[in-house]
């Protein structure tokens, strides 16, 4: 029997009394590895009722005692890096060293919201009128909900809730229904950090789950990262419900290589980046425009990716794993195939890919088109596999037109040996953000990450200074004390009192 993953409702894991299981499987092998629960209405209000009544107090926590659970988080999670990582991989299919880094960039997070009292810091001005200063708090909003995806079941939901909780507020969690066992592991770390029951929730389950979530008054702020959808119905629904929604959603992102870039360097960035983790990433290069005569360096590109091997999350020689479903294989291959109709030229063709030992695995090789156009539904539509697609264009400028045309607007990069070029293209591009001679350009935790257009949905961006402004309301106090109103220190009331 598989295992029953457990609900984390008021400090305790329990099991779920639904009828309704979701089984969570190994994609290299198709084995059942265990079954999310459909969290019914009674365990989910009873999530609410218990982070309502837990922010009262959690609130009132010393933010450097707050800080201290994140320190105490961060030291759990490192210690338990390899196990998080073993159970990530076994779950998302992803390679043990991808997994690794996973969860490293979510440790990294809690690194940073380990330093929430000075990130907390208000403003002051003293005399804004003759005698009166002006000076505000940063205060939690309440209880916050965040909507995970499968593709980062360590790093997203470490976006999400050690910055809202050490902000001051109590956090209730929807992961992804299809790799649930990594929050657990996350969750189970937290408590044993020091974390006080009820400051944070784990609900499963899908729409109905989300739902709730996003119609519960209770709940002030709802971070979602997925597809593009899903992170519009989420927004609309959110803000409808007069909530603050930040929505992470799909990408399409550009790679633009110059002629005078260092062709071994572009060679090697562009295959890890289009096919590593089996593209399952929304910084992933999936078109890379060869500028002028770097078009030449397309067949050594092809060349390149076709030596590049999947295999099973314990194969160390593997370059990525498979991907997360038979159905999300289906789709990809669905593409691919659409593409060749479409015209495009097949360098690498990644369909009906093997993997020895593994005969069920979700596998797709490697896969690369050149001659792919913007009106093809490979180049408009996010595939999210290991596809890249090869464009051909006559100038920077027409590559940036390209790239700006695109309704996405999540990360570009252009490799490049000219400063002038770089910085053209970093002013211009309107993507949120871009890499100089790095192709995935995702900014450290002290830093946002700032997708724009068709890729994110919101104002106020995940970690950063963005994020806490994101789970805090602003207080800003005018104070005016009357000098008239001192105690006289010499009279003799005093000077008993001083006694
Ligand atoms: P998804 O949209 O299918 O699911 C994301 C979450 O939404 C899950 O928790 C799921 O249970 C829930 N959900 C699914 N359908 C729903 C519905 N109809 N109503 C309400 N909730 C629903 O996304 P996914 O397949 O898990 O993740 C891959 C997508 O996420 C890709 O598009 C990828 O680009 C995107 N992504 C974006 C970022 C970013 O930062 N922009 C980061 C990672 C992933």
């Amino acid at each position: 029997m598989s295992k029953k993953v457990p609900l984390f409702i008021d400090g305790e894991f329990i099991q779920s009394t639904t009828d309704q299981w979701i089984d969570v499987t190994n994609p290299a092998t198709q084995e059942v590895i265990a079954q999310a629960p459909v969290a019914t209405l009674d365990e989910m209000q009873r999530a609410v009722a218990s982070a309502k009544k837990a922010f009262l107090t959690w609130k009132e926590v010393p933010v450097s005692e707050r800080a201290r659970v994140m320190m105490r988080y961060q030291a759990l999670l490192k210690e338990h890096h390899d196990e998080i990582a073993t159970i990530l991989a076994s779950e998302t299919g992803k390679t043990f060293d991808d997994a690794k880094g996973d969860v490293w960039r979510g440790i990294e997070v809690v690194e940073h919201a380990a330093n929430i009292p000075s990130l907390l810091m208000g403003e002051t001005v003293e005399n804004v009128a003759r005698g009166i200063d002006s000076y505000s708090y940063t205060q939690p909003l309440g209880v916050c909900a965040g909507i995970t995806p499968f593709n980062f079941p360590a790093m997203i939901p470490l976006w999400m809730f050690p910055l809202a909780i050490a902000c001051g507020n109590t956090f209730i969690l929807k992961p992804s229904e299809q790799d649930p066992l990594t929050p657990t592991k996350l969750v189970e770390l937290f408590e044993q950090a020091g974390a006080p029951k009820g400051v944070l929730q784990v609900i499963h389950g899908g729409k109905e789950q989300v739902d709730f979530l996003l119609d519960e008054p209770a709940i002030k702020a709802i971070s979602f990262v997925g597809s593009v959808p899903v992170g519009q119905y989420i927004y609309r629904r959110g803000t409808e419900n007069m909530k603050r929604v930040q929505a992470f959603a799909g990408a399409k992102n550009h790679c633009v290589i110059m002629p005078d870039a260092n062709k071994s360097q572009v060679i090697s960035n562009l295959v890890g980046a289009s096919v590593g983790a089996a593209g399952q990433r929304c910084m992933a290069i999936s078109v890379a425009l060869f500028v002028g005569s770097a078009r030449e360096w397309i067949p050594e590109v092809a060349a390149e990716l076709a030596k590049v091997k999947p295999g099973a999350w314990n194969d160390t020689n593997a370059a990525y794993g498979p991907l997360i479903s038979p159905q999300a294989k289906q789709r990809v291959e669905n593409f691919i195939s659409q593409g060749v109709t479409e015209g495009a030229e097949l360098l690498v063709d990644g369909r009906n890919c093997e993997v020895e030992g593994y005969p069920n695995g979700n596998w797709v090789g490697p896969t690369m088109f050149s001659g792919v156009t913007t009106d093809m539904e490979i180049y408009k539509n996010e595939i999210f596999g290991p596809v890249l697609c090869a464009m051909e264009v006559d100038s920077l400028d027409h590559a940036l037109a390209v790239v700006n045309a695109n309704p996405y607007g999540n990360g570009t990069s252009i490799f490049t040996a000219s400063g002038a070029a770089a910085r053209k293209y970093q002013h211009e591009v309107e993507v949120g953000q871009v890499g100089i001679n790095i192709p995935i350009p995702v900014p450290l935790p002290f830093f946002s990450f700032t997708g724009w257009k068709g890729s994110f949905f919101g104002d106020l961006h995940a970690y950063g200074k963005q994020a806490v402004r994101f789970y805090s309301e602003t207080k800003t106090i005018t104070a005016r004390w009357y000098e008239s109103d001192i105690a006289d220190v010499s009279g003799p009331n005093m000077t008993i009192h001083l006694k």
